[in-house]
């Protein structure tokens, strides 16, 4: 038998690792709701390139080709390696965006959901989902620092397109290209392939020169950074610093008027 004081200590230590697990969770979930914050300050440091990206199986080869052209084209719009060779993830089917961190916080992944998932419903087409925290070290201003993204395309609601002819679906090249650009931090804007909703009739397939800016300007400053990015001590945040933000793209009627400046490459 357990002498009474033993037991009590053990009940104190047992409410103890239950409350305080209890509270922690609590606050990782707290801190966790969804933020709007300026995505002009929101991006990666240059010590965190190239970023490992997976794409779900699901995405058939021609997909997958579609989605290696899109990173490329980010690339070599600032002629940074933003990116490593594209591998695939199995297809993982959460129904909480919060799960494709939680549960494989390490991989950047590009999945085109299956089943229903709680935040994407119609007229959502996909979101970007980035985790970050507000980064102090850093010698110019502080900056929103991305840990963490994930693509989750709505393949519940909505079909997708490799043919850009087909106006029946979504061309997946401009969709890519386009939340592609929120993993690389850049936020809505009233033209180019950053406008914050797409048609069936939508076919952006390169970056024009709008587009070329808004990227250059977030990274153009800190690419010397680049060349010393090894001295640069990763900073692992606590749970309780980080933060998430969605970038949710809306299906739409075609505007054409407001889409500026969008150009079709001619093969
Ligand atoms: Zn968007």
């Amino acid at each position: 038998m357990i002498p009474l004081l033993r037991r009590k200590g053990i009940f104190v230590l047992i409410y103890f690792l239950f409350v305080s697990c209890g509270k922690v969770i609590n606050d990782v979930e707290t801190n966790f709701s969804p933020v709007t914050v300026d995505m002009e300050s929101m991006r990666w440091g240059m010590e965190d390139f190239p970023l490992n990206i997976k794409v779900s199986e699901n995405l058939n080869a021609r997909s997958q080709a579609l989605i290696g052209s899109s990173l490329d084209e980010w690339e070599s719009a600032v002629n940074i390696d933003f990116f490593q060779v594209l591998e695939t993830t199995p297809v993982l089917n959460f129904s909480k965006l919060s799960d494709y961190y939680y549960k494989d916080r390490l991989v950047h992944g590009i999945y085109l959901a299956d089943n229903k998932v709680d935040e994407l419903s119609t007229p959502t087409l996909a979101v970007t989902q980035i985790i970050f925290y507000t980064n102090r070290e850093s010698a110019d201003n502080p900056y929103y620092h991305i840990v963490h993204t994930d693509i989750v395309i709505n393949g519940y609601d909505y079909s997708f397109s490799t043919n850009p002819f087909d106006n029946s679906s979504y061309y997946l090249l401009t969709l890519v290209l386009h939340e592609v650009g929120h993993v690389l931090g850049l936020g809505h804007q009233n033209q180019g392939i950053m406008y914050p909703s797409m048609s069936t009739q939508d076919k952006q397939e390169s970056l024009n020169p709008f587009d070329i800016n808004l990227i250059s300007e977030k990274y153009d400053s800190i690419k010397p950074a680049l060349k010393s990015a090894e001295t640069i001590k990763s900073y692992v945040p606590a749970p309780g610093e980080l933060k998430r933000v969605l970038l949710f793209l809306p299906a739409a009627p075609f505007l054409a008027n407001k889409r500026l400046n969008i150009q079709r490459r001619v093969h």
